[in-house]
């Protein structure tokens, strides 16, 4: 006789539909350590690996969302979309090419303007997208970041811009180029106008956007181990037929090499920004109109 009795009641097989264990979308690999994050974890600390420290690429509404108070920001010049001047077609007419962007990144253009408070300072602020063909500069972005910098300078604001970006968009050919001189116009007017731009160099900035406004800052941060540069290192070699140094184009060589002023974690950043904010928009120090002022009050002996 057996020693336990076995009951007759058989376990239930589990339905198939329910057998799977879900744990999709729970852990994300880090594409640096290998280490194995919990995403929760990794959305608190704003998309950066706990354990190594390698910072995510990340979306530019998401962007915007760290920078604001709050989270809280209000969109400007959606409107504003790219059309297509040239007829351009590649591997696929460029229309197409747009319509798939637009579904696939859920943005309008490779960039997002925003305007609100940041440690109460008025900020118009942009963020790029590498997820619409790999953030390149159309003249969609060109106007979007002129308008910005116009609305700030009309509102006496501070203008900040995470660039991301592949460069020029060669689907717009030389109305892509002319954008880098369109907005470095408007930041001269905004430097006349004495309001601080800060630009934020992410991962990757690269061609035209490198070339223009990403290195026009009056402050230039750059988040840690940043593909940073004009060409390729692979262009660069064969063109001068030379070896490249180890991590050329990265923010640390950069930063050696006086192109950009402080490296800043993420997880800092937003605390960083506030403190060079309160230092340049400082109410007493004068504004241009002011100085005006008081210089032809000195000159005319009143
Ligand atoms: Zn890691």
């Amino acid at each position: 006789m057996p020693w336990f009795s076995k009951k007759n009641k058989q376990i239930e097989a589990v339905p198939p539909e329910e057998r799977v264990v879900k744990t999709e979308n729970v852990f994300v690999k880090c594409d640096a350590c290998d280490a194995h994050l919990y995403k929760r974890d990794l959305e608190e600390s704003r998309q950066v690996c706990a354990q190594c420290g390698y910072h995510f690429r990340i979306g530019a509404r998401e962007r915007l969302a760290m920078l604001y108070d709050d989270g809280k920001f209000e969109e400007l010049d959606a409107e504003v979309i790219s059309i297509d001047p040239l007829g351009f077609v590649d591997t696929k007419p460029y229309p197409d090419r747009l319509k798939q962007a637009r579904k696939n990144s859920g943005v309008s253009e490779a960039i997002i303007n925003g305007r609100g408070k940041v440690g109460d300072h008025l900020v118009f602020a942009g963020a790029m997208d590498m997820s619409f063909i790999g953030g390149s500069m159309g003249s969609a972005v060109g106007e979007k970041v002129t308008r910005l910098v116009e609305k700030a300078i009309e509102e006496n604001g501070a203008v900040i811009i995470f660039a991301a970006s592949g460069g020029a968009r060669m689907q717009e050919g030389a109305l892509s180029l002319m954008q880098m001189a369109k907005i470095s116009a408007a930041l001269a007017e905004l430097d006349e106008a004495r309001l601080p731009f800060i630009s934020v160099l992410t991962d990757p900035t690269t061609g035209g956007v490198t070339a223009s406004f990403a290195t026009l800052g009056d402050v230039v941060l750059a988040e840690p181990k940043a593909l940073i540069g004009f060409a390729g290192p692979r262009v660069i070699e064969q063109t001068i037929r030379q070896k490249l140094p180890k991590d050329f184009q990265r923010s640390e060589f950069l930063l050696e090499h006086g192109m950009v002023d402080a490296i800043v974690d993420r997880r800092e950043l937003r605390d960083y920004i506030i403190k060079v904010l309160a230092f340049m928009m400082n109410p007493e120090i004068p504004s241009e109109t002011e100085m005006r002022r008081l210089r032809t009050r000195a000159t005319s002996g009143q």
